[in-house]
């Protein structure tokens, strides 16, 4: 089944105006494989939105880090999915672990946020994953599903989702599973035990369809080796994607 690799930039809470345009010029700039090959989607500060938009490159796409869980009001300091959707941004992070465990956002309460930004046209980019103490227990597969099940209950469109495994031991880290390691240690075994958990939970052909992406100190000299793997269909960058290597990782898709 053919899962168009996928590769997002999540910038998190840095930059200035001049660093965005410096990192766009950058993107603007780079040779790599065509839109029919990969998807592109690089997820600036709320502030940068329409700076990026108004001056990113066709060919690639923009994502907010986070929106309201429903529609906008009196929610001082939140971004409706409506705003987004009128500022043209089609796509949006969900239930990053940074939101996860700095936010105490629930698995209930970012299943209701995905379920509101997809009832409202955009498309979600799903966190999912385990800390180090769950690994260390034993507990992976049992976080990951309990975290996925929250927003496949909620989910009925499952084309305008990316789930990104993400274990948070990983994130920022530079302790990235290695292909070389033991097999339950190693993201890919982790993607294909959720494609298995889809299969079962939702349908063979969302199973079949669904990209899952792997997130966590994914750089320009591990990305090749990891997108080889078959259930791995790209990845979620966050570090690097402020750096001219992410041109390399945009390229592991071929
Ligand atoms: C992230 O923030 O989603 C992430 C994967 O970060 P990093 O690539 O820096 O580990």
């Amino acid at each position: 089944m053919d899962r168009k690799f996928f590769v997002g930039g999540n910038w998190k809470c840095t930059g200035t105006t001049e660093e965005v345009k410096k990192i766009v010029s950058t993107l603007n700039d780079a040779q790599v494989p065509s839109s029919d090959v990969v998807e592109v989607v690089v997820s600036p500060p709320y502030v940068f939105l329409p700076l990026v938009k108004s001056s990113l490159r066709p060919d690639f796409h923009v994502a907010a880090q986070n929106c309201w869980v429903k529609k906008g009001g009196a929610f001082t300091g939140e971004v409706s999915a409506e705003m987004l959707v009128n500022l043209g941004i089609p796509w949006v992070i969900l239930g990053h672990s940074e939101r996860r465990s700095l936010l105490n956002e629930s698995n209930e309460f970012v299943g209701d946020k995905v379920a509101y930004a997809l009832s409202q046209g955009l498309k979600v980019i799903a966190c999912v994953g385990e800390t180090l103490e769950q690994r260390e227990a034993g507990s992976t597969m049992e976080v990951v599903a309990a975290q996925t099940k929250a927003i496949a209950a909620r989910v009925s469109n499952w084309a305008d989702v990316v789930l990104a495994y993400e274990p948070v031991w990983a994130i920022g880290t530079g302790k990235v599973a290695s292909p070389a390691q033991a097999q339950e240690a190693s993201p890919n075994f982790v993607h294909f035990e959720l494609r298995k958990w889809l299969h079962s939970n939702t349908s063979p052909e969302v199973a079949a369809t669904t990209r899952i992406i792997y997130g966590g100190s994914v750089n320009g000299a591990n990305c090749k080796e990891l997108a080889a793997k078959p259930d791995v269909d790209g990845f979620l960058v966050g570090g690097a994607s402020l750096k001219p290597e992410f041109i390399d990782i945009i390229k592991s898709a071929e």
